[in-house]
């Protein structure tokens, strides 16, 4: 297979220091070979390489989206305007309970073809108790570096369908068959998936998270997204959620959080000892409302932090570009402009993801050796300078239609904004004919 070089963009490497996350930003050629960034700089082609000119537009990893529920994008505009624990008792546990293979398939089929046309190339994903091995299937099919898991849940109570509650064995079971199938996978990677604190006893999770160490698995949870949220942990539990975490041994460089929104400082404590990692989702975070994290902070304590937009039913796009506007404006707001600055939110979303999820040696900059996951952003006018306010105009200015192509390991899959190999209006017509059946399994109109 020949080469391919993309010649003449403005390159953000992502591969500078903490202080100048972005690396130096310049106009520079990319070759990718056998799926893999193989030179970076001025490149003279040979006559085997294939030549692709993208001059003009800014070239970038591929978003690393760091917390997303595939199984949840059927269910976009059928639970709005409610706070957390509504939201999921009323709506997404009784959607999630109806899902069957079919449906999860057409959920995260539109989920894959969604995030790809938004620039992201790869993903953590928290699916439903049930059904999580169709969704492995699409991640492992989409090429997309992924880590998925099946959500645990075996705390009964009135609020949670019987169809959505197992046995602490049953997800044990679940958790050693599907973290097997993904050691076969190479895209894929198993995360042991808690649902948050309440929905998990303490059997379960102290197990999950003995198996994750045995098995060096990556964990992934929900924890401190909304002050209800958190009167109930205490209540229930008569501490924090992040204490409990710890004490239940999940917690440590391989754990993220998603939210973290209100975490006491006891519990920002833990996250620095443990070097336990947060996804700041703050679209959700603003649509359930939760709150404003303090990721500022967060950053500043060295914490590191990746950007996600969480559930289709709670945001509702499954969007980078918006989430990182909204990361930076929220931190601008709450922490001071210039606190938590634009780059600091780029990086989030691309370097700083992959390094939140454990990938930052296969992916999320442009080095030699990395995945050739790129973004090729179109920021208008390219006779202007692309210099100076580059980041500016990536991180505030710039909208879904800037994505102009995307490659996944080196393969292109979007097209001057157009999926290549996926048709995104007919899965749009099967998650539709798909949902009406959810729904009539779930005894719901909408
Ligand atoms: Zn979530």
């Amino acid at each position: 297979m020949p080469d391919l070089i993309l010649q003449g963009a403005t390159v953000v490497p992502m591969d500078g220091p903490p202080e100048q996350p972005l690396g130096t930003v310049a106009a520079r050629d990319v070759r990718i070979r056998d799926g893999r960034i193989a030179e970076v700089g001025q490149i003279t082609p040979t006559t085997d390489d294939i030549v692709q000119s993208i001059a003009g537009l800014v070239l970038a990893p591929g978003f690393v989206h760091g917390h997303v529920h595939y199984c949840q994008t059927l269910f976009r505009g059928l639970a709005d305007d409610l706070p957390l624990l509504d939201w999921l008792v009323r709506r997404i546990w009784p959607l999630e309970a109806a899902h069957d293979p079919e449906s999860t398939r057409a959920s995260a089929e539109l989920s894959v073809a969604e995030l790809l046309r938004g620039g992201a190339t790869a993903a953590q994903v928290m699916e439903s108790v049930h059904h999580a091995e169709v969704s492995l299937e699409v991640a492992a099919t989409s090429g997309m570096t992924t880590i998925l898991g099946n959500c645990l849940m075996d705390r009964a109570g009135p609020d949670v369908p019987a169809q959505l509650t197992t046995t602490a064995d049953a997800a044990l079971a679940a958790i050693e068959q599907l973290s097997d199938r993904c050691r076969s996978l190479p895209t894929v990677d198993y995360a042991v998936s808690p649902r948050f604190v309440l929905s998990c006893s303490d059997e379960l999770s102290r197990a999950a998270a003995a198996h994750a160490v045995r098995h060096d698995l990556r964990i992934h949870t929900h924890a401190d997204e909304h002050p209800d949220e958190g009167a109930a942990v205490r209540a229930q539990l008569g501490r924090d959620a992040i204490e409990v975490l710890h004490d239940q041994g999940l917690l440590g460089p391989r754990t993220s959080l998603a939210h973290c929104v209100h975490t006491t400082a006891r519990e920002r404590a833990i996250l620095v000892e443990t070097g336990t990692r947060v996804v700041h989702c703050p679209s959700t975070n603003l649509k359930l409302g939760s709150g404003i994290a303090p990721i500022a902070e967060y950053q500043a304590r060295g914490i590191p932090v990746a950007l996600g937009a969480d559930g289709a039913p709670c945001n509702n796009r499954l969007c980078m570009l918006t989430e990182v506007r909204q990361a930076a404006l929220l931190q601008a707001l709450s922490a001071g402009p210039g606190r938590w600055p634009a780059a600091h939110a780029w990086h989030a979303a691309t370097r700083g993801g992959a390094e939140v999820l454990g990938l930052a040696d296969r992916l999320g900059s442009i080095r030699v050796g990395l995945r050739a996951d790129l973004v090729a952003f179109d920021l208008g006018d390219p006779t202007r300078s692309l210099d100076g306010d580059l980041v500016s105009r990536l991180v505030y200015s710039a909208q879904r239609d800037a994505v102009r192509h995307v490659w996944v390991a080196g393969t292109p899959r979007v097209r001057d904004g157009v999926l290549l190999d996926l048709d995104h209006e007919a899965l749009q017509r099967r998650a539709a004919a798909q949902l009406r059946l959810l729904l009539s399994r779930a005894g719901m109109t909408r």
